[in-house]
């Protein structure tokens, strides 16, 4: 009897609450844009990550399991632009009207935003591996741009939970009053550092290093998606060097040894910061995100004083 009791428990547990519709079943393309979701619409949501936080977001091999759960979503969630060259190749797969651009289960959450290096000409014939085609995809990584990015999430669940538009809204305007207080810290924790030259790895930081002040002035991939050839590395360590680089920005994910070799060549101090919610244990929210990256950024320049 002991485990038909565990048994019933487990199914109660499993049921929505009498009255209460199931959640809307959403994927998104990244932990970001779930946390994003959610904050929205919270337990009205039900979201899944197609990229896990530490994997190069724009090379994502995708299970069959996940295959299933998008056949099943109610809305996709996305980055857009060429940020995921997987996934049009995954939308071929299911094959489902539903999921077209434009459809009001498919949310590019570019639109509304202002990109940054949209005017660098980098879409061409000849480069296989290729990224950032029309404008920087790493948007989310201004605090100041899950503003557009949850507007653009409340339309879409709006749509789709006709009758609930209050409750999102009463969610989004609590996570964004939290979030423009933590933004007010932010900025002032950095505000004595602003104007320091860094370099990156990958250019996933121009979102991020404007908002508080960074200058990048390097990136190790000459071409995003592209890695360095040995006689650009050699070149561009001494112009860091020449240029007072203090920090070089690493993404979880990058290549150790080429950081490690950049960071003895050029005297620039490697500083890992965290592209994605739950890339780290301590980046558990959106919010917890940034004052993560924001902590190391102070830790690493105030220790290099
Ligand atoms: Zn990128």
């Amino acid at each position: 009897m002991k485990g038909q009791g565990a048994v019933l428990g487990l199914l109660l547990l499993a049921a929505p609450a009498w009255g209460a519709p199931p959640p809307l079943p959403v994927v998104t393309t990244s932990t970001d844009l779930k946390a994003l979701v959610e904050a929205v619409g919270g337990d009205r949501v039900r979201v899944e990550s197609l990229a896990s936080a530490l994997q190069d977001p724009h090379a994502v091999d995708i299970k069959p399991g996940q295959l299933a759960r998008l056949r099943a979503a109610a809305l996709l969630v996305r980055i857009g632009l060429d940020h995921e060259p997987w996934l049009p190749g995954i939308l071929r797969t299911i094959g489902d009207a539903r999921f077209a651009p434009g459809s009001p289960h498919h949310l590019d959450a570019s639109r509304g935003i202002a990109l940054l290096q949209a005017e660098t000409p980098r879409v061409t014939a000849e480069r296989g591996v290729h990224v950032h085609g029309f404008g920087n995809t790493h948007y989310w990584l201004d605090p100041a741009n899950a503003r557009p990015i949850t507007a653009s999430v409340l339309e879409a669940l709006d749509r789709l939970a006709p009758g609930e538009r209050a409750r999102f809204e009463a969610s989004r305007d609590r996570f964004l009053a939290g979030l423009d207080a933590a933004l007010g810290r932010w900025e002032q924790a950095l505000a004595p550092y602003r104007g320091t030259r860094v370099a990156v790895v990958h250019e996933t930081w121009p979102y991020f290093a404007r908002r508080f002040g960074l200058v990048v002035t390097a990136a190790l991939e000459p071409t995003p998606g592209v890695p360095p050839s040995p006689a650009y590395l050699a070149t561009l360590t001494r112009r860091m060097r020449d240029g007072g680089v203090r920090l070089l920005l690493v993404e979880p994910y990058a290549n150790a040894s080429l950081v490690g070799q950049v960071a003895a060549r050029s005297g620039a101090r490697p500083v890992t910061l965290v592209p994605s919610v739950g890339g780290d244990p301590a980046a558990t929210d959106y919010v917890a995100l940034f004052e993560l990256n924001v902590r190391r950024l102070v830790e690493a320049l105030a220790a290099g004083r």
